[in-house]
């Protein structure tokens, strides 16, 4: 073969590689079972707890549920996560109570997630990134022609998807909130880890919880 002949092919592959709309695992990270990230904005009104994890660290799959088992299991995360105060455990002092709470995923019917459904269309911007099967931005759920918009799927051909949570909690007196506890390893024994980002008084800082070490602080 010609060193050109070798570089048009590479060229080539490299192109067909990248139309595929498949990306390589290594350049998402992000989506690791058993882990979430969470990000937190803190200001003195209050704090944005947006959380994104692999459906995988709460559930026991991450394609669209089937059966009646698979419905109840959805439906029963979404209750631990409406748990607000659990989820996100403030100082009393602070006078903190949940706003809202928006959920949504690629994989999960909005009807399952119940008045917690985000607005927004799902599978879109921050679900994981590894959408590479979305084309026609249609909220999941609604897909009535066969096409898996909005999913993923893996070399062996599993189903991959995300779950977002966003929590936004108003306080009476958020000076007085200087951290909180993540409740998620209690009503998750899949979730190992929550790497965090968050924006306080204090300025900008990253931390990685466990079950053993619950605890941020800004
Ligand atoms: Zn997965």
């Amino acid at each position: 073969m010609t060193h050109r002949l070798s570089v048009f092919l590479s060229a080539l592959a490299l192109v067909l590689f990248l139309s595929s709309g498949r990306s390589p695992a290594q350049l998402h990270p992000a989506h690791e079972h058993g882990a979430a990230r969470l990000n937190v904005v803190a200001e003195e009104g209050g704090f944005v707890a947006d959380l994104e994890s692999p459906l995988a660290s709460f559930i026991s799959f991450e394609h669209e549920p089937s059966t009646p088992e698979q419905r109840a299991e959805v439906a029963d995360m979404v209750a631990k996560l409406a748990r607000a105060d659990e989820v996100f455990q403030t100082d009393a002092a602070a006078g903190c109570r949940l706003e809202s709470l928006a959920l949504s995923s690629a994989n999960i019917p909005a009807d399952l997630l119940g008045e917690y459904a985000s607005k927004e269309p799902a599978g879109r911007g921050h679900d994981g990134g590894e959408a590479g099967h979305d084309h026609d931005g249609e909220e999941a759920g609604h897909d009535h022609d066969g096409e898996e918009a909005g999913r993923d799927h893996d070399h062996d051909g599993e189903v991959h998807g995300d779950l977002d949570a966003e929590y936004v909690f108003a306080c009476s007196d958020g000076a007085k909130l200087a951290g909180l506890k993540v409740g998620l390893f209690e009503l998750f024994p899949n979730l190992e880890e929550v790497e965090v980002q968050v924006a306080g008084a204090g300025g900008q800082s990253a931390a990685e919880l466990t079950a053993s070490s619950p605890e941020l602080k800004w």
